[in-house]
Order: C-alpha cells, then structure tokens, then sequence
C-alpha cells in the first residue's frame, strides 16, 4: 500500500470541514497538490491571515477586523437592534433589507436536545445593550423552527420588563 503521511495528512485535515467527506477531502488535496507552490501558499496565508485579524465585535459579537465592527460604528443608527443566530445572518439580511439599526449575533439559539441553555449563548449583553444603548425596539430574527420560536418566545419574555419594543420575524432566507 502507498501510504504517504504528509498527504494522508493533509485529507485528514481537510475532511474536517462541514458537508466535507473522505471523497471529496482527497478530491481537494489532489487539487492543491496540482496548484502552483505560489497559489498554495496565498491559499494557506489567506486561512492564517483571517483566523489572526477576524475576531467578535465588542458590542453586536458579529465578525469584525476592527474593535468596533462597521454597522455599530454607523453615525446614522437607529436604536434598533436585529437578533440571529449566526454571523451569517447578518449578511444575508444586510443584502437583501434597508436595515438603518445594528445587530446582535447570538451564536447559537436555546436547544435542550444539545444541552444548550440560554446562558449559551450570547444573550447577556444583549440586556446590556438595550439597556445602555436605549434601545427602542428589538427584532428577534432567528430562524422560525422550534429552536428559533423558542429563543424569540425566551427573549420576548426577558426583555419585557424593560419596556422595549419586541417584534418578531422570521428569518427565512
Ligand atoms: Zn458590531
């Protein structure tokens, strides 16, 4: 048997990503392997790069090379904040909605079949905000399946002592 460890290796590694089985981990690795030397290390020092500058915003937890990401740094914000699950969401939302309010990423939603509860998730300074920010009016986006009904339902009854305003809609992009 022809057993190459560093490419073994390498189809190990690659089989780690999501939706990515032993078939097509050796599918990739035999295309980098034909790649130039030069595309590959732009490949790998993009990876390295990303994982080094990309890190939470301090104030909505979505993706952000800065301290302060670009929509909670907006002069025009409405008091508005849009709550999702992921990352993701937001962009998905800031494509396709005229959204002038910033956003509050969860990352994750209430799941008790994964042992997840609410202090999970980055629900804490969500309080915070719409304590500190005055926030008006929150509009919890989550996905409408039974973790994303419940999460909302959770975060409804949270925020209700406060007085602000909490619509639902579900984000179904
Ligand atoms: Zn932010």
């Amino acid at each position: 048997m022809n057993q190459i460890e560093s490419l073994d290796r390498l189809i190990n590694e690659l089989s780690k990503l999501p939706a990515v089985g032993k078939k097509t981990a050796q599918r990739y690795a035999y295309f980098l392997l034909s790649m130039n030397e030069s595309d590959v290390r732009d490949f790998a020092d993009a990876i390295i790069t990303a994982k080094e500058s990309v890190h939470y915003c301090k104030i909505c937890a979505n993706f952000t090379d800065k301290e302060i990401c670009d929509i909670c740094s907006r002069p025009d914000k409405e008091p508005i904040v849009c709550v999702v699950k992921e990352p993701k969401d937001v962009t998905a939302l800031e494509r396709v909605r005229d959204f002038k309010g910033s956003y509050h990423v969860l990352h994750g939603v209430i799941n008790p079949l994964e042992n997840k509860g609410p202090n999970d998730i980055n629900l804490r300074s969500l309080l915070d905000r719409v304590n500190n920010e005055h926030i008006q009016e929150v509009i919890v986006a989550t996905n409408p399946d039974v973790e994303g009904e419940a999460t909302a339902m959770y975060i409804a009854n949270l925020l209700k002592p406060l007085g602000v305003k909490v619509t639902r809609i579900a984000q179904g992009i």
